[in-house]
C-alpha cells in the first residue's frame, strides 16, 4: 500500500488502523486567516508552514514544505484526477501569496489549507502516474526550519493503480457536524417545523468552498474569503429585521463536502438555501452577478461549465470518491424536486429584480444547471455567483464591506418579497 506516514521522524509503512491512531487531533489551538476582510485574526502557537519549494530532478520531483515544528503526517493518492495527499495536524499557513502558482516536474498544481478541524491538507494535482519514493522530515539545520520532503518519481498507471489505498478511509464527523448524509443525496423528508407563536424563516446561507478548497483568485484574495464574508454580511442583516433564524453551512475557513452542505439545510429545516459564490474566468472584461437555480438542462453553455466547475469542489480538496456514484453531477429530479424548484426560480427572479438595483448583473441573470450543491429535494435552493475575481471592479466591490452590506440588504429584500408572496398565497 502506499502510504507513508511519519512518526517523530522516522519513517516507516503502516496500516489504516496505524493511520487512524496518527491523524488524532493533537491539542492545537487554531489559527485563522481571514484575507484582507477585516475579521478578526486568531492565531495561536499552531505549527506553521513558512515556505513551499519545488525542485524537479531527472528522477524525481521534490515538494518541500518549510514547517515550525516537527509534526506527523501521512501521504497518499488518489486517482481519476491523479493526486497526491499530505496529510498534517492542523497548522497555521503563513507561505508567501504567490506560492499556488509555483509548479514544476511532475506537479501541476497544488493547494493546501483546512481539510476540518485538526486536520490540515495539501493536495498536488499530478500530470502523470507517481510513485512515493520518499516523504520524511529533516530537523532543522542551520537555523533553517523543519522540512517536510516528499520525493515522487515517475510510474506506470497500472503500478499507481494498484498501489492506491482502498476506500475505508471515511471517518465520523465531530458531533456537532454530524448531520444526516444518505448515499443517494436524497433523504427521508424532513419533519415540519412546529407553530409557535413567533415563527421566524430559517435560512440556510451556504458560503461556497473553504479550507483546503480555496475556490477561484484574483491573485490577491480567494473565493472561499469573499464568500465568507457575504455571508456573514447576509445574515447579520436578515437576523436584524427579527423575521429570520440565519444559519451558515460554515463559520469559518473550513472544508465541507457539497453532500454535507445539503444535509445542513435539511437538518435546519430551511425554507431557503443560499449558496454563494464568486469565479475567475480568462476574459478580465466580464462582469456582473448571475443567479443559478437547479435543471437538468443547462440554460447554456457557461452555465454547464460553471457546474462543472462548481461540482468539483470534492474532488479538489483531495475526497476519495471511488467508492461512491457518479450520483454528486447525475442529475435525476423527482416530483418533489420539481415542486421545490420551482419555488427556487420564484426566488431568483425576486433576487434579480432587487439586485440590478445594486449590483451589475450578468444580461440573461437568472440561468440553469446541475449543480450539486442545489439538489435537496425539499428546499428551494439557489446559487449567487456574485461576480468575477478576475474583473478587477468586481473584485473591488466584493472586496469593500459598503457593497457587501448593499448586497445583503437586496438580498434582504428579496427574502421579504418571497415570503410576502408564500403568505399573500396560503391566505
Ligand atoms: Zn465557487
Amino acid at each position: 500500500m502506499s502510504i507513508f506516514s511519519n512518526n517523530g521522524g522516522k519513517i516507516r509503512f503502516c496500516s489504516i488502523a496505524n493511520l487512524c491512531r496518527l491523524l488524532l487531533p493533537s491539542a492545537i489551538v487554531m489559527a485563522i486567516s481571514m484575507l484582507n476582510l477585516g475579521i478578526t485574526k486568531a492565531i495561536a502557537a499552531a505549527p506553521t508552514a513558512t515556505d513551499i519549494r519545488i525542485g524537479s530532478h531527472a528522477d524525481k520531483t521534490r515538494f518541500v514544505i518549510d514547517i515550525s515544528d516537527d509534526v506527523k503526517f501521512k501521504v497518499f493518492t488518489l486517482s481519476d484526477p491523479y493526486r497526491v495527499v499530505i496529510d498534517l495536524p492542523e497548522i497555521g499557513w503563513r507561505l508567501p501569496g504567490n506560492v499556488m502558482a509555483r509548479k514544476t516536474g511532475v506537479i501541476d498544481k497544488f493547494r493546501y489549507g483546512l481539510f476540518r478541524t485538526g486536520l490540515s491538507r495539501v493536495v498536488l494535482d499530478i500530470k502523470k502516474p507517481v510513485k512515493i519514493k520518499a516523504a520524511f522530515m529533516l530537523p532543522p539545520a542551520e537555523g533553517k526550519r523543519y522540512r517536510l520532503v516528499l520525493d515522487l518519481a515517475p510510474t506506470t498507471r497500472t503500478q499507481y493503480l494498484a498501489a492506491l489505498r482502498p476506500p475505508t478511509t471515511a471517518r465520523p464527523q465531530p458531533a456537532a457536524e454530524n448531520y444526516p448524509e444518505s448515499s443517494s443525496g436524497i433523504l427521508p423528508p424532513s419533519r415540519k417545523p412546529q407553530k409557535t407563536a413567533i415563527k421566524k424563516h430559517v435560512i440556510v446561507i451556504d458560503p461556497g468552498h473553504g479550507g483546503i478548497d480555496p475556490g477561484s483568485t484574483s491573485g490577491r484574495v480567494f473565493e472561499k474569503h469573499i464568500t465568507l464574508a457575504a455571508a456573514r454580511a447576509i445574515k447579520t442583516h436578515l437576523e436584524a429585521s427579527g423575521k429570520y433564524k440565519v444559519r451558515l453551512t460554515r463559520k469559518k475557513d473550513s472544508f465541507i463536502r457539497l453532500r454535507r452542505r445539503i444535509a445542513i439545510a435539511r437538518a435546519h429545516q430551511a425554507e431557503l438555501f443560499i449558496s454563494l459564490h464568486a469565479d475567475a474566468i480568462r476574459n478580465k472584461r466580464i462582469r456582473g452577478l448571475s443567479v443559478y437555480t437547479l435543471s437538468e438542462k443547462a440554460s447554456d453553455k457557461e452555465a454547464a461549465e460553471l457546474a462543472d466547475k462548481e461540482n468539483k469542489a470534492d474532488l479538489i480538496a483531495g475526497m476519495d470518491l471511488s467508492s461512491e456514484s457518479k450520483e454528486v453531477t447525475n442529475i435525476l429530479i423527482d416530483l418533489a424536486q420539481r415542486e421545490t424548484m420551482n419555488e427556487s426560480a420564484l426566488f431568483a427572479a425576486e433576487l434579480v429584480k432587487h439586485i440590478r438595483k445594486v449590483s451589475k448583473t450578468l444580461s440573461n441573470a437568472h440561468r440553469f444547471a446541475g449543480f450539486a450543491v442545489l439538489k435537496a429535494p425539499d428546499v428551494p435552493s439557489i446559487l449567487i455567483e456574485m461576480g468575477f475575481l478576475s474583473n478587477r471592479a468586481d473584485e473591488q466591490a466584493l472586496r469593500s464591506k459598503k457593497y457587501r452590506t448593499n448586497l445583503a440588504r437586496a438580498i434582504g429584500n428579496a427574502v421579504e418579497g418571497y415570503f410576502s408572496r408564500n403568505e399573500q398565497v396560503q391566505r
